[in-house]
């Protein structure tokens, strides 16, 4: 016989199909409470895109739900305070969710859980943290290993969603936003992986291009969870190297998870203890320039200002711009992190800080502290034709490659007839990348040198 009235808590899990935490209470109920809580912490931290992006979001959930009889039901502020009571209203004793593991999360979570019962379920993730364990029971510390174990470990699509009829209180209307930036919901989603997949066997020769269409640009809709990280595994297969290598990438998402979960600190301190001393360089004008794309190296300012533009930057060129801010500013990293995390519609405290842990050389699969990017040859490399740069930089658009990764090399004529004069219609490079180099590695030295001492 079916239990009466449960409610789901959608978090980061706003889909129907392919989530646990769903399926499992319409198996177990005939009736459910829909519903989410806007913490407005969180909402305030995220940029105007991302929070359009959520609301988003939730209204298509909202219209799925309808279809229900129902609605989401949104109420905005504590969830320690709003889950018990709407359980106390509905009558339900049991509140099932998809299991998030940052320390927020983590702390919140157990908040809720001191008055009701959370049934939780690990619809975040491929395998959720602590499933993946070395030989010795530990979760492996660096990527290799954990990809190793993670890639045989057995797995299979959550269960189908059971027949419910949804409560039909909709709470509270969330504030208005810009419209957002691509189109909201999981079907949404599902096409956008559909029409990925098209193009994915060019993945592996091209991913790193970030003059072509070469990703699958799910990140956003993975940090939301309007797609499921099963599914995508599921539908992708491992039949080519470039299906394998996208497999891989979800793999790395995974193996973030796991990091900040197994070390919340991680997401504001350096992992590794030799560069906690690391001496930065306190540079607002510098960090602003960087912010704003005007560093005058062009790869950079392509990406802050694909950033500021679209929410988005592709994945090389954010470990261009994170290594130029950390390593040619000697900016510290948590600015960058900060920045990028506000701005991103991908914005994941355990991706990003990950991400730029390892940019920093300061994380568990660090680049060596004396690689550093070099802005210039990393342009010619990934956009050799400059299309990238001059999509988002328009003031260079009328100077060909190869001039146009590094102006200040361009002879007088050649910038003339682009029309462009340094220092006034596009800004001089703020800093020499070979002395930043240098001074780069003599920090990273110091600190470690000052960590054995
Ligand atoms: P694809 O190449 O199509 O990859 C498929 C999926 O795999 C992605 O959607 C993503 O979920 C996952 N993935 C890919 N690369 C990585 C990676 N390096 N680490 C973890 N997961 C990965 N990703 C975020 O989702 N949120 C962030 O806040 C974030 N911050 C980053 C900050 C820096 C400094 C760097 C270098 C990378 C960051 N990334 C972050 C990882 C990566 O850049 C993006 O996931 C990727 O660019 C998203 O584009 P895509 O969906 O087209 O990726």
């Amino acid at each position: 016989m079916l239990a009466m009235s449960t409610i789901v808590w959608f978090r980061r899990d706003l889909r129907l199909a392919d989530n646990p935490a769903w399926s499992a209470a319409t198996d177990q109920h005939d009736a459910v409470t829909a519903l989410f809580v806007l913490e407005p912490k969180l909402w305030r931290s995220a940029a105007s895109m991302r929070r359009a992006l959520l609301r988003g979001h939730l209204q298509a959930l909202d219209e799925q739900l309808r279809g229900f009889g129902g609605r989401l039901r949104i109420e905005i502020g504590e969830p320690a305070k709003i889950v018990p009571a709407v359980a106390g209203e509905t009558g339900a004793s049991t509140v099932f969710v998809n299991a998030d593991y940052s320390p927020h999360s983590i702390a919140r979570d157990a908040a809720v859980a001191e008055t009701v019962h959370l049934e939780s379920f690990a619809g975040l993730a491929v395998h959720a943290p602590g499933e993946i364990l070395t030989a010795a029971g530990t979760p492996p510390r660096v990527f290799t290993p954990y990809w190793k174990r993670w890639k045989d470990h057995p797995w299979g699509l959550w269960p189908a969603a059971g027949d419910v009829s949804v409560a039909a209180e909709p709470g509270a209307d969330l504030p208005d936003e810009e419209t957002p930036p691509f189109e909201c919901g999981e079907a949404a989603a599902r096409d956008r992986l559909h029409s990925f997949l098209e193009r994915v066997d060019d993945y592996t020769a091209t991913r790193d291009r970030p003059d072509l269409d070469a990703t699958s640009r799910l990140s956003s809709d993975l940090h939301f969870g309007t797609l499921d990280p099963r599914r995508v595994r599921h539908e992708t297969g491992e039949t080519t190297q470039s299906r394998i290598g996208l497999v891989r990438q979800l793999c790395w998402r995974d193996f973030y998870l796991q990091v900040l979960w197994q070390h919340p600190r991680s997401l504001d301190l350096e992992f590794r203890p030799e560069y906690r001393g690391m001496p930065w360089r306190n540079d607002d004008a510098g960090f602003a320039a960087w912010a704003a794309g005007t560093t005058g190296y062009p790869i950079v300012d392509a990406g802050m200002r694909q950033l500021r533009e679209e929410g988005y930057i592709h994945n090389r060129v954010r470990m261009i711009a994170a290594s130029f801010l950390v390593k040619d500013l000697l900016i510290d990293w948590r600015l960058g992190e900060r920045w990028f995390r506000r701005h991103l519609v991908d914005g994941d405290i355990a991706q990003n800080a990950g991400n730029w842990q390892w940019v920093a050389g300061t994380g568990t699969d660090a680049a060596p502290y004396f690689r550093v990017f070099n802005p210039v040859s990393q342009s010619r490399k990934f956009d050799p034709d400059g299309r990238y740069i001059h999509r988002y930089v328009p003031e260079l658009r009328e100077l060909e490659a190869p001039g146009v990764h590094a102006p200040w090399k361009v002879g007088p004529l050649e910038l003339a007839s682009a029309g462009i004069t340094l220092g006034e219609t596009y800004p001089e490079p703020m800093v020499d990348h070979a002395m930043a180099r240098k001074r780069a590695i003599a920090a990273y030295e110091a600190a470690r040198g000052a960590s054995n001492g």
